[in-house]
C-alpha cells in the first residue's frame, strides 16, 4: 500500500490585525501581507465578514503600488504573489497616519466644523498619531518629534510624498470617473534605511465618489449602511482596470 506524504508550510504569523495578517518569509527583509475578509469601522465596533473583500483589496492595493513605483514613489511593494497575498518590504511602521483632504467629509467635519464638501486646493494634509487606546489623535509634526513617532528628518518627506501621491492617484480615480475625496497613508523605514508608503491602498482607506452621482464607492457604504460593500469595491476595481 503506498502512502501519500503531506508537505505542510508552515510560515510563521508576525502580526495580525483587523484586516491583514503578515507572514515571515525565507528572507528577513520581505514578509507577506494577507489580506482578509474582514470589515471593521469606529475603533473595531462594527465588524463583519465581508466574503471577496481581502482578494479585491489585494487586487486594488497592487495596481495602486504599481502605479506609484511607476512614478517614482517608495513604496513597501514588491509584487503580488496570490489572490490575496502581496509580497512587501519589511519595514520598521511609523505609529503615524497621514491623511490627504481634497473635500471635506468625516472627521474634519466633526472636529472642526469645516462644512461638508468645502474643496481643499491645495490639498489639505493631516497627521494623527495611531493609538485605539487614544482613538487615533491628530498630531501636529512637533508632536511627532517631541513623541518620537516618526524620525524628524521623515516628517517633510512624508508630507511632500503624500501630496505626491494625491496628484498621482486623483488623476489616475479621475480618468476612471471617480473622484479622490481623501485618503490615508502610512510610512515605514525599509531594510536599505530609506523611507516609503506602506500598508495598503485600497477603498478601505479612501474615500472615493462617482463623479456624476456622488456614489460612494468606498469603506463609508459599510460605515454609514449606503450599499453592499463589495459592489461599491467591484466597481472601483472595474472602472480603474478599464482606464
Ligand atoms: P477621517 O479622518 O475623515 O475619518 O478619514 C480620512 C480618510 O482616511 C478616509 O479616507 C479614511 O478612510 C482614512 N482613514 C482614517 N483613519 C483610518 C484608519 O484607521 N484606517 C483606515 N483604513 N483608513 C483610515
Amino acid at each position: 500500500m503506498g502512502f501519500i506524504i503531506i508537505l505542510v508550510e508552515k510560515r510563521k504569523k508576525l502580526y495580525e490585525g483587523k484586516a491583514k495578517v503578515v507572514y515571515e518569509t525565507e528572507d528577513p527583509n520581505k514578509v507577506i501581507l494577507l489580506f482578509k475578509d474582514s470589515a471593521s469601522a469606529f475603533d473595531g465596533v462594527k465588524r463583519a465578514d465581508v466574503e471577496g473583500k481581502g482578494v479585491i483589496n489585494n487586487t486594488i492595493s497592487s495596481i495602486l503600488f504599481e502605479i506609484l513605483e511607476r512614478e517614482g514613489v517608495k513604496t513597501h511593494y514588491i509584487e503580488k504573489i496570490s489572490d490575496r497575498e502581496m509580497l512587501v518590504w519589511k519595514a520598521e511602521r511609523f505609529p503615524v497616519e497621514v491623511v490627504v483632504r481634497n473635500v471635506a467629509t468625516g472627521s474634519i467635519v466633526r472636529r472642526l466644523g469645516v462644512r461638508e464638501g468645502t474643496e481643499f486646493s491645495p490639498p489639505l494634509v493631516e497627521f494623527f498619531m495611531k493609538s485605539d487606546e487614544l482613538h487615533d489623535p491628530p498630531v501636529c509634526e512637533a508632536h511627532i518629534v517631541l513623541l518620537k513617532l516618526a524620525p524628524p528628518e521623515a516628517v517633510s518627506l512624508m508630507k511632500e510624498t503624500a501630496v505626491k501621491v494625491n496628484g498621482i492617484l486623483s488623476g489616475i480615480f479621475a480618468k476612471a470617473g471617480i473622484k479622490l475625496v481623501d485618503f490615508k497613508l502610512e510610512f515605514g523605514k525599509l531594510p536599505d534605511g530609506s523611507v516609503a508608503v506602506v500598508d495598503e491602498i485600497t477603498p478601505d482607506s479612501m474615500r472615493l465618489w462617482d463623479m456624476k452621482t456622488g456614489e460612494r464607492l468606498d469603506k463609508d457604504r459599510f460605515r454609514f449602511d449606503l450599499g453592499e460593500l463589495m459592489e461599491g469595491y467591484k466597481e472601483v476595481l472595474k472602472r480603474l482596470s478599464g482606464s
